[in-house]
């Protein structure tokens, strides 16, 4: 095994990276953290088992500062963000935020010979599906600027990768989902806008009910159909990245998802099951931009990682998310 050094992970406080960092920690790795709390939770982490630093990755100064400290082996960036709709209204806010601002910090990394990249990529780089499942061949045009950006981070990061030997994997995620089993850390979001939270978010009352967007679509019940993808999986498939870029793997993209796939309907019969409880649904038009099917083909997340999900079933998902909503803190970080 290479050596391991400090590992910097941007926008660790969020959703997917703080349970990342809680993975990370439990097989042995030194971490700093850097989150500008927009979205972040400061609770979310164990601050004394690692390093915090609050701000921007835009902040060159900051940057510089933080390199010369902790002198990264390997960047994982999770910072950024993720609203598909206020990306269509509001494009610039998302080319600043997810393209323009990770250059400063790849900049900072040329600078320091820091040549290892874990990027939280999406399959909304593919766009529309031409087939499914979806392998990474499947081609790429994403049809928002929340895909298209972090398509174009990809492209910037294979130049680098010519120009100065920046090693990275996109992660192209599927639909995260549930949270870590101990119900400790979990999904808070605001607003929140995913399927699962918001059907746990109706069972509780904290909604009056769910609306499902289409019932049209050409699925076996009309409902959308995702891969519901574990977090605590994405989490482990970073520390399988890790180990494979430490090994001297090339840059690569990578799909993380279950194979699987499932509808709407049947996510909501589910939540029912695992809640026993009784959800106030309304059957609503489709949301502009919902593709009727993605499914993820992990096969090369296996052949390449030795990756594949564990919690294949969204019952977990649902429990564990569950057991986070109905926890001390009922789903929510202090404010
Ligand atoms: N969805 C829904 N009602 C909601 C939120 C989502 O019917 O309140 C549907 C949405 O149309 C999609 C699926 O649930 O088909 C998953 O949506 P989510 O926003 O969780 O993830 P996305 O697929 O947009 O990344």
């Amino acid at each position: 095994m290479a050596h391991k050094g400090t590992l910097l992970v941007t926008g660790g406080a969020g959703y997917i990276g703080s349970h990342t960092v809680r993975h990370l920690l439990e097989i042995g790795e030194k971490i700093v953290v850097l989150d500008n709390l927009v979205f972040g939770h400061r609770e979310a982490l164990p601050m004394d088992r690692i390093s915090f630093v609050e701000g921007d990755m835009s902040d060159a100064t900051l940057m510089e500062q933080l390199f010369t400290e902790h002198q990264p082996e390997a960047v994982l960036h999770f910072a950024a963000f993720a609203y598909v709709g206020e990306s269509v209204t509001d494009p610039l806010k998302y080319y600043r935020n997810n393209l323009a601002a990770p250059l400063v910090l790849l900049e900072t990394m040329q600078r320091h010979g820091c040549k290892r990249f874990i990027f939280s990529s999406t399959c909304a780089t593919y766009g529309n599906p031409v087939y499914v499942p979806m392998n990474e061949d499947h081609p790429q045009a994403p049809v928002n600027p929340y895909g298209a950006s972090k398509w174009m981070l990809e492209r910037v990061l294979r130049d680098c990768d010519h120009a100065w030997g920046l090693k990275a994997v996109f992660l192209r995620y599927f639909n995260a989902s549930g949270c870590d089993p101990s119900g400790e850390i979990g999904e808070d979001h605001d607003p929140e806008t995913h399927l699962i939270p918001r059907i746990l978010m109706a069972a509780t009352g904290e909604i009056p009910e769910i609306s499902v967007f289409g019932t049209d679509y050409p699925t076996p019940d009309g409902t959308c159909i995702r891969d519901y993808t574990h977090v605590c999986d994405l989490a482990s498939a970073h520390a399988k990245a890790l180990c494979y870029l430490r090994t001297g793997g090339e840059t690569t993209p990578v799909n993380l998802g279950t194979g699987r796939g499932f509808s709407v309907k049947e996510i909501l019969q589910t939540a029912e099951s695992v809640t026993g409880k009784t959800i106030p649904v309304t059957y609503g038009p489709r949301r502009a931009g919902d593709p009727p099917e993605l499914i993820c083909d992990p096969a090369k997340a296996k052949a390449v990682l030795d990756w594949e999900a564990q919690y294949k079933d969204p019952r977990s998902h649902l429990q564990h998310a569950w057991q986070w909503m109905t926890s001390a803190g009922k789903g929510r970080y202090p404010r």
